[in-house]
């Protein structure tokens, strides 16, 4: 398109109105779309032109289409700075275009100068807009020369629209070139913010809108619906419940085996106790009746030696009636061993599940059961030899009596007839004494007075 077709307008310089920028007017609910950078050209866009231009954008992709931005440029009395407020758009309905361009012709102009003045003749035009289908926010040299002769104006703004990669951007004059602005603001009545919300949401491609002062930020509930949609881990299908129960199915058998088989081993353990104990009973029985009639014959042995009990017999007695309390010391030992593997039999009953070491301590203390078991006849041996002892013993006693008696005998033959001598002696010194003192008093008389009258006393005495 040449510049002919063109229809300039005088060109003058437009006083921007003085306006409380609506951010800071409390009248006017605004939400940022990207970042505004405090050093751009503050935007401020109504719903009705943003919504309008994301339809318009959207209604042929293949093409690039366009139109104009009315509203006020403005400055603001507190801080001096301009700003622009976008309020209506309008489209173009005349256009040369192709996928890559878009170009005003001489009947959009005009059309749009018709309109703006028919409808909004209070607005200004404050810039204009073109779809970048699918190729991105930017001008071209094409969309620079557009701009630099219909929208040379300080304040006078373009904005690009990508309506399939759903990016949006402002471009603004700044030292004679054109820049693109950070972001800008969309603007609305207070009563309006929920669907400000939303719409800035969509054009910033956050699905789902802040509703209803919900307090989370749309960022936040984005990552939230992604993280809940996210596809759930697959549940097993028939092929692995089936793998499941045959698996199921073979630990249950192994398991079974396992109890049946503890089970039939403890029977048998339990009956080879019972066996054992009955043993222990009738070698207890055995025993007993030995050390009894033992303790009879010992007595017996005693009586018939009487009061004449050597020391070494006593000694000997007391050595076999401390063997005979350690034989029963060993039968009760013996059958508290029983007791105590009987109660281990009942722990490992109520605890089959866990064989494996109480098993083997089972077999073990078993083992030791039975070496004790096999013990018992030597002790009984142990008896008959001690019994053998003493009757050796007691023979022994016999003999040293014996021995003793014939000594005495001896002794006491020696002393009878050693008695009998000296009696004898005795007996014989005094007859001879009597007879030598009779001589002497007879021959005394004899000589003092030997009358003859009294002569016959002495012949009657006379042998
Ligand atoms: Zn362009």
């Amino acid at each position: 398109m040449s510049g002919d077709d063109m229809v300039f307008g005088e060109v003058r310089f437009r006083e921007p109105a003085r306006l409380k920028r609506p951010d800071r007017d409390a009248r006017y609910a605004c939400v940022a779309c990207q970042t505004p950078g405090p050093d751009d050209l503050p935007v401020f866009l109504d719903p009705a032109p943003a919504d309008a231009i994301e339809r318009h954008a959207l209604s042929d992709t293949s093409v690039e289409l366009g139109g104009v931005l009315l509203g006020k440029e403005c400055v603001d009395p507190a801080s001096g700075r301009p700003f622009v407020w976008i309020t209506r758009s309008l489209e173009a309905k005349h256009y040369a275009n192709t996928q890559a361009s878009f170009t005003y012709t001489h009947d959009s102009w005009e059309e749009i100068t018709r309109e703006r003045d028919r409808l909004h003749p209070d607005l200004d035009v404050v810039g204009w807009y073109h779809t970048h289908p699918n190729f991105g926010i930017f001008l071209s040299h094409h969309d620079l020369f557009i701009h630099q002769n219909f929208f040379s104006q300080p304040l006078q703004t373009a904005y690009v629209v990508d309506p399939i990669q759903g990016t949006r951007g402002f471009f603004q004059w700044a030292d004679g070139r054109m820049v693109q602005v950070g972001g800008f603001h969309l603007c609305a009545e207070r009563s309006e913010r929920v669907a400000l919300s939303r719409l800035a949401d969509q054009m910033e491609n956050l699905p789902g809108s802040s509703q209803g002062g919900s307090g989370l930020s749309p960022r936040l509930e984005a990552e939230l619906i992604k993280m809940l949609s996210r596809p759930a881990p697959p549940v097993g299908g028939p092929g692995d419940r089936l793998a499941l129960a045959v698996l199921l199915g073979f630990l249950g058998s192994l398991l079974f085996l396992l109890v049946a088989t503890a089970g039939f081993w403890l029977s048998r353990v339990d009956g080879r106790l019972g066996e054992q104990g009955d043993a222990l009973a009738a070698l207890k029985l055995e025993v007993d009746e030995s050390a009894s009639g033992r303790k009879a014959a010992v007595d017996l042995l005693l009586e018939k030696v009487g009061g004449e009990t050597p020391e070494l017999f006593v000694e000997r007695y007391e050595k076999l009636a401390r063997a005979r309390d350690d034989a029963r010391k060993q039968l009760v030992a013996q059958q508290s061993v029983n007791e105590a593997l009987g109660l281990r039999v009942k722990d490992l009953t109520s605890a089959a599940g866990s064989l494996g070491a109480e098993l083997d301590a089972a077999r073990k203390t078993l083992a030791e059961y039975e070496a004790d078991a096999k013990a018992a006849p030597k002790l009984r041996e142990r008896i008959a030899v001690l019994e053998s002892e003493a009757a050796e013993n007691l023979r022994e006693i016999k003999d040293q009596r014996a021995i003793l008696a014939t000594k005495e005998g001896e002794n006491a033959a020696a002393t009878y007839n050693s008695l009998k001598v000296y009696t004898l002696t005795t007996y014989a010194a005094g007859l001879a004494a009597l007879l030598m003192g009779l001589t002497a008093v007879f021959f005394y008389y004899r000589s003092l007075a030997p009358p003859p009258e009294t002569s016959h006393a002495a012949s009657r005495r006379a042998p």
